[in-house]
C-alpha cells in the first residue's frame, strides 16, 4: 500500500470537477488489494472520504478531513465472460479501459456518461447514467455483483437478488460473520426516469441497490461484475438542427413516444439510444472549437439509432419523416455514416460540459449547474420556465443534456458577486419547480457536497432523518464520505 502525507503529493486529490474548493485530508492511503483496502480503513482513524477519479461534479470525492484512500490502483480487468455477457473489474479500471476491452470481444457496456475518465467504482457510487439511459438505464440496470469494504474493515460481497429487504428492514452477515440490521427510508422515488438522489428505496430492496448511489457513504467497493450486452449490429446518428424551438421539442416528443411504443411492443421502427439537446447558448459556445457549428438555429438534438442489415433503410425513412414533419433543416444538420463521424459528434457533445469547465477556470467565473428530472408530461412546462427565468435574469446560461430523459443541464455563468447571488435564487426557483411538477433535484450527478440543501429541500427533515439511520446503520462512527449527500446535523 502507497502512503503519502506531503502536502504537494496530495494536491491532485483535494478537487473534482465541482471546482469546490477548500479539500483538505491528512493522509492519502492507495491500496493495491482488495484485502489493503480492508487495512487501509483498520489503519485509519476518523474521516474517510473515498477517491476514484474525481470526475464527479458535486464534491462527492473532496476530502473534508482525515484520511483519503483512492482506489486507482485496483485498476485490473478480471474477467469476460462472453457467454453470460459480464466482466468483472476492480473499481478502479476506468470506463474508457473497460468499454475497449468489451468491444474488443463483440460485447459492450451501454451507460455512457460522457467523462470516459471515471472509475467503474466511481460510476456503481454515483449511479452514473448519460445520454444512453434513454434506452438502456442507468449504472444500476448492469450491476450484478460488488465487494465492499464496510467503514469497521468487514467485507461482503453482494449479489443481486440474494439479500431484499422485508418489513422496512434489510438484514445481512459480513464475511467475518457480523450482523447488520437497518431500518430503510420510507419514501417514494420521484416518477422520473432518471433520479440519484439519496438512497434508493421502494417496497421490495435489493443491499446491492443501496451500495449503488450511496456517494461512498455506506461502504467501499473494491468489486464489481457488470452484465453487458451485444455490440450492436450497425447505428446512424446526427445532429439535427431546428429553426424553431416548438418543433424541436415536437420532435422529441414524437422520438420519445415512438421509441416506447416500439419498445412496449417489440416492433421494428423508431427506437432511439438517446436524445441530446443543445440551446442557441450551447452551439455559440461549442463554435469556439468547432468552427462548423452554424448559428441562428433555436437549437439542436443529438440522437443515435441502432440498426441492422435489414432494418437500416426503413429506419432511415422514418427518421426522414420526422424531419420533415418537424421543419429540422436537414441540410445544415450532420448526419453521420461512419465510425469516425460518431467520434466527432460525440467529441462535439463532449466538448460541451468541458468548454464550460475550461470557460469557468479560466475567468475565475463560478458555475451553477443545474441536473433536474422532472416526469415527461411536465417538461414543457418545466423548460418553458426555465428559459423565461434564464432570459429575464440576463445571466450568461447554456442548456444541454438528455432531453429523452426530461433531464437537462442548465449552466448559470455569473460573472459578478451580484449574478452570483441572483443565480443562486435562480437555482432555488427551478429546485422547487421541479419538486413542484414532481421531479428530482439531481438526476445523475448526485447530491455530494454541493447539493445536501436541496435533498433537505426535496425530502424534508423527516426523510433526511431516515437516512441518516440507515446511514448509520452501516457506519456506526459516520466515518465514511464525511459532508457527502446528508448534513451533518441529521447524523
Ligand atoms: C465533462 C463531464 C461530463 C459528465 N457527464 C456525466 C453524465 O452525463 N452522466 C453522469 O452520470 N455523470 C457525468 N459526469 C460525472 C462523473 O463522470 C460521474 O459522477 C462518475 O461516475 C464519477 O466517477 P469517478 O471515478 O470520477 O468518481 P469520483 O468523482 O472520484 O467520486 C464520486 C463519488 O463516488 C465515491 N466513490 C468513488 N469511488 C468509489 C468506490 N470505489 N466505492 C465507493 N464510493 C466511491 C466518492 O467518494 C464520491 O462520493 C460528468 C463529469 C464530467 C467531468
Amino acid at each position: 500500500m502507497i502512503t503519502k502525507t506531503d502536502a504537494n503529493e496530495l494536491q491532485d486529490y483535494l478537487a473534482d470537477a465541482s471546482n469546490i474548493a477548500g479539500g483538505n485530508a491528512d493522509r492519502l492511503l492507495i491500496p493495491e488489494t482488495r484485502d489493503e483496502v480492508a487495512n487501509a480503513v483498520g489503519a485509519s482513524e476518523g474521516r474517510i472520504t473515498i477517491s476514484g477519479a474525481r470526475t464527479g461534479t458535486v464534491g462527492g470525492a473532496v476530502p473534508d478531513g482525515g484520511t483519503l484512500i483512492s482506489l486507482e490502483k485496483l485498476d485490473q480487468i478480471l474477467s469476460i465472460n462472453k457467454e453470460r455477457r459480464s466482466v468483472t473489474v476492480g473499481a478502479g479500471v476506468l470506463l474508457a479501459d473497460l468499454q475497449k476491452a468489451v468491444q474488443s470481444e463483440g460485447l459492450y457496456y451501454p451507460p455512457d456518461p460522457t467523462e470516459w475518465s471515471c472509475q467503474m467504482g466511481g460510476t456503481v457510487a454515483t449511479n452514473a447514467s448519460g445520454a444512453r439511459s434513454f434506452k438502456y438505464g442507468s449504472t444500476r440496470d448492469f450491476v450484478k455483483r460488488i465487494e465492499v469494504v464496510l467503514a469497521n474493515g468487514d467485507d461482503l460481497t453482494v449479489r443481486r437478488g440474494n439479500i431484499l429487504s422485508n418489513e422496512g428492514r434489510i438484514a445481512f452477515k459480513t464475511n467475518s460473520g457480523t450482523k447488520i440490521s437497518a431500518k430503510l427510508p420510507t419514501y417514494s422515488k420521484p416518477s422520473v426516469r432518471k433520479d440519484a438522489c439519496g438512497y434508493f428505496a421502494g417496497e421490495r430492496v435489493d443491499l446491492i441497490d443501496l451500495f449503488i448511489g450511496s456517494e461512498g457513504t455506506l461502504g467501499i467497493i473494491t468489486e464489481v461484475e457488470l452484465a453487458l450486452v451485444k455490440k450492436p449490429e450497425g447505428s446512424f446518428s446526427g445532429i439535427v438542427f431546428f429553426p424553431e424551438h416548438d418543433d424541436l421539442l415536437g420532435f422529441v416528443e414524437a422520438v420519445r413516444d415512438e421509441s416506447f411504443r416500439n419498445r412496449r411492443d417489440g416492433s421494428e421502427g423508431i427506437d432511439a439510444t438517446f436524445v441530446e439537446y443543445f440551446d442557441p447558448n450551447s452551439i455559440a459556445l461549442i463554435s469556439e472549437k468547432f468552427s462548423e457549428a452554424p448559428d441562428g438555429f433555436a437549437g439542436a438534438v443529438f440522437f443515435e439509432q441502432e440498426t441492422t442489415e435489414e432494418s437500416e433503410e426503413e429506419l432511415l425513412e422514418a427518421w426522414t419523416a420526422l424531419f420533415e414533419r418537424f421543419n429540422a433543416a436537414v441540410e445544415e444538420s450532420w448526419f453521420a455514416v461512419s465510425e469516425e463521424d460518431l467520434e466527432k459528434m460525440k467529441e462535439f457533445r463532449h466538448a460541451l460540459p468541458v468548454t464550460v469547465n475550461e470557460r469557468v477556470v479560466r475567468n475565475k467565473q463560478r458555475k451553477i449547474g443545474t441536473d433536474m428530472a422532472v416526469p415527461d408530461k411536465n417538461f414543457r412546462s418545466f423548460l418553458g420556465f426555465c428559459r423565461a427565468k434564464l432570459e429575464e435574469s440576463g445571466i450568461e446560461n447554456v442548456t444541454f443534456g438528455h432531453i429523452g430523459d426530461c433531464h437537462l443541464h442548465i449552466n448559470l455563468l455569473p460573472v459578478d458577486d451580484e449574478e452570483a447571488n441572483r443565480a443562486s435564487n435562480l437555482y432555488g426557483r427551478f429546485v422547487a419547480q421541479s419538486i413542484m411538477l414532481g421531479g428530482t433535484v439531481s438526476a445523475e450527478h448526485g447530491i455530494g457536497k454541493l447539493k445536501s440543501k436541496y435533498l433537505y429541500v426535496m425530502y424534508g427533515e423527516r426523510y433526511l432523518n431516515e437516512m441518516a439511520e440507515l446511514k448509520k446503520a452501516f457506519d456506526p462512527d459516520v466515518r465514511l464520505g464525511f459532508g457527502n449527500m446528508i448534513d451533518e446535523r441529521f447524523l
